[in-house]
């Protein structure tokens, strides 16, 4: 993967902008600067090879090796409408995902609520979407993902809280970082102008991951709720039979049995 390759399988997409570094801390950062810069466009895309620095939800690690797995930041300037519903962008990202996995390659994967995609239980992907803000609205979105190609992408067992995988393995042949992204942002651009609508809710509603199944949420305080998994609320937040909603946070969402 270099900017050339990258340039090419893109060329169709209406991208504001693209860079491509070999190495950084976090494409998330290196988009959130760049997104400073007034005149930096909707879908500007920073893409790596590496991230030293790379981040997960409340500031735990997400491990991207050189040259195994697929990490970008797309940066996107939101409507107002849009700007209301930041917590739904995280969705975005993983219905994409979902989507051109199983249009593009056949592969059924799921949605871990909310910022996980799962193919047989097992983590391949992980999103992170933060933003700049002028007071309390979002002047940019950056949507972080870090998607685990090739087996030297997946951590070693005994780091992880939550078993991984990569697409390689799921599929048994090798998957090409630019073709999986040009279908991704694809998707993307595509879901969109949904976001928050009923159809995208039910959408993740059947990607979800665990549904119908006994589950336990543990959230900062230490606190588990236990109870069936019933789905996804109008509002994105998570059903359970116990407890009508449970919102977006730093929470864990587990099958009972892990
Ligand atoms: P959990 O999956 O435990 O509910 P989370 O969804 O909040 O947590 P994130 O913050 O999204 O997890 O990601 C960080 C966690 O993901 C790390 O703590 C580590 O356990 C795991 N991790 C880090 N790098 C990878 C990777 N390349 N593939 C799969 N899992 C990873």
């Amino acid at each position: 993967m270099n900017y050339e390759s990258l340039q090419t399988a893109l060329k169709h997409l209406p991208l504001g902008g693209l860079r491509y570094l070999e190495q950084v801390g976090s494409t998330n950062d290196i988009a959130l600067a760049w997104a400073e810069e007034k005149k930096v466009r909707d879908y500007s895309l920073v893409v790596a090879n590496e991230q030293i620095a790379g981040r997960g939800r409340n500031g735990r690690k997400w491990q991207t090796p050189p040259d195994s797995a697929l990490a970008f930041s797309l940066l996107l300037r939101p409507n107002k409408v849009e700007a209301s519903q930041l917590a739904l962008f995280t969705a975005l990202g993983a219905l994409a995902l979902t989507t051109t996995l199983q249009e593009n390659y056949s592969l059924k994967a799921e949605i871990k609520w909310p910022n996980d995609v799962l193919i047989e239980g097992k983590k391949v992907a992980g999103i992170l979407v933060e933003a700049n803000w002028v007071g309390d609205t979002p002047t940019s979105i950056v949507l972080g993902m870090g998607i685990n190609i090739h087996p030297t992408a997946v951590p070693p067992a005994n780091e992880l809280l939550f078993p991984a995988t990569c697409l390689d393995v799921a599929l048994s042949k090798p998957v090409v970082r630019e073709e999986l992204l040009s279908g991704l942002l694809n998707a993307l651009i595509d879901w969109r102008p949904r976001l928050g609508g009923a159809e995208m809710v039910s959408a993740w509603d059947e990607h979800l991951a665990f549904k119908g199944q006994q589950v336990q949420v543990q959230g900062r305080a230490r606190q588990v709720i236990h109870g069936t998994l019933l789905g996804i609320n109008k509002d994105g937040s998570l059903r359970l039979d116990t407890v009508e909603s449970i919102h977006f946070g730093d929470v864990h969402l587990r099958p009972s049995r892990v």
